[in-house]
């Protein structure tokens, strides 16, 4: 009964949690790698050591040679010291150092990965990897579009609906939920560090940023108008994320008033602009906390000032 119960769960060979695992293998691991919290027992419904028997069995992945436990043990810098070591050339890909080392001190190089296991996937394996990030990727790039589209629209219901059951579907999928209340807000406010801006540049600056929080996009140029410039110290990327910061900002300031604050408080990180740092340790009346995004800033990724309630005050 327990073993039916398992097969009504998941069929591993189509179970989007095992491809992904597989496709971890494109590059070598140990199972150890998987075993830092138990978010991968979860999603794949087992211990990650069964499915990887089952990788093996399937001749889907095989254990790593001396070249794949090299490459799993040594990042890049430590390779070019084992080269320097030798008086070996340190120029190359990771790939080649590798090569270098075994070529001249294949004994050397078995005892610092001595008793190992590293495990990659077999030509098969690469295969069915593959295949499956493709599909994953064409998704994606297809859910982005619609959201795009939504975005474009200011139909944000829907452009978080989307979002959300993208999301819902993912391997590790998120728990937070797209709220369209705050991706109305991103399309309404106007911060004054972008205040040098036209409209045309503000609306395009909002669907980069209704696309970074939907979506985790990171590029800005992805979606915006071929040509766009802003003319800033701010790229688009940073000035999307103001107005992402802005609503926070908005956000947090009003849940403070709702929890009765009279005062508060900003965080400063230590590597901010000269302006930013002004705001450093003040205490603000609630009514009278400087805007966020700090309009002065000069930080060229944008100004990362937090607001937080003051702790004696409330
Ligand atoms: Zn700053």
């Amino acid at each position: 009964m327990k073993f039916l119960d398992r097969l009504k769960r998941f069929n591993w060979k189509t179970s989007p949690a095992h491809l992904f695992f597989l496709s971890r293998f494109i590059h070598p691991h140990t199972l150890n790698d998987f075993m830092k919290d138990d978010g991968w027992e979860t999603v794949l419904k087992e211990p990650p050591k069964k499915a990887l028997d089952r990788f093996l069995d399937e001749g889907l992945i095989r254990p790593s040679g001396l070249h794949g436990k090299l490459d799993h043990e040594f990042k890049l810098p430590a390779l070019k010291t084992l080269l320097k070591d030798r008086t070996l050339k340190v120029s190359g890909k990771k790939e080649d150092l590798i090569e270098r080392l075994i070529e001249l001190d294949a004994p050397g190089m078995e005892k610092l990965v001595k008793g190992q296991l590293v495990f990659e996937c077999t030509e098969r394996g690469l295969e069915r990897s593959k295949s499956y990030l493709d599909e994953e990727k064409k998704k994606k790039t297809a859910v982005e579009m619609q959201v795009f589209q939504a975005l474009q629209n200011h139909e944000f219901d829907k452009a978080c609906q989307i979002a959300n059951s993208y999301h819902k579907q993912e391997v590790f999928s998120s728990e937070i939920g797209c709220d369209s209340t705050f991706i109305k807000s991103i399309f309404v406010v106007k911060p004054k560090i972008l205040k040098k801006f036209n409209d045309h540049q503000l609306n395009a600056l909002r669907i980069v940023a209704g696309m970074m929080q939907l979506l985790y996009c990171r590029k800005a140029s992805d979606w915006l108008p071929s040509g766009f410039n802003l003319d800033s110290h701010l790229k688009a990327e940073s000035a999307a994320r103001m107005l992402i910061f802005h609503c926070y900002y908005l956000k947090n300031l009003n849940g403070l008033k709702g929890s009765g604050f009279k005062k508060a408080k900003i965080f400063v990180v230590e590597d901010s602009c000269e302006h930013c740092k002004k705001l450093k340790d003040k205490t603000y009346a609630i009514n009278k906390v400087p805007e966020l995004p700090f309009e002065e800033c000069t930080c060229e990724m944008g100004c990362r000032c937090l607001l937080s309630a003051d702790s004696n005050s409330g």
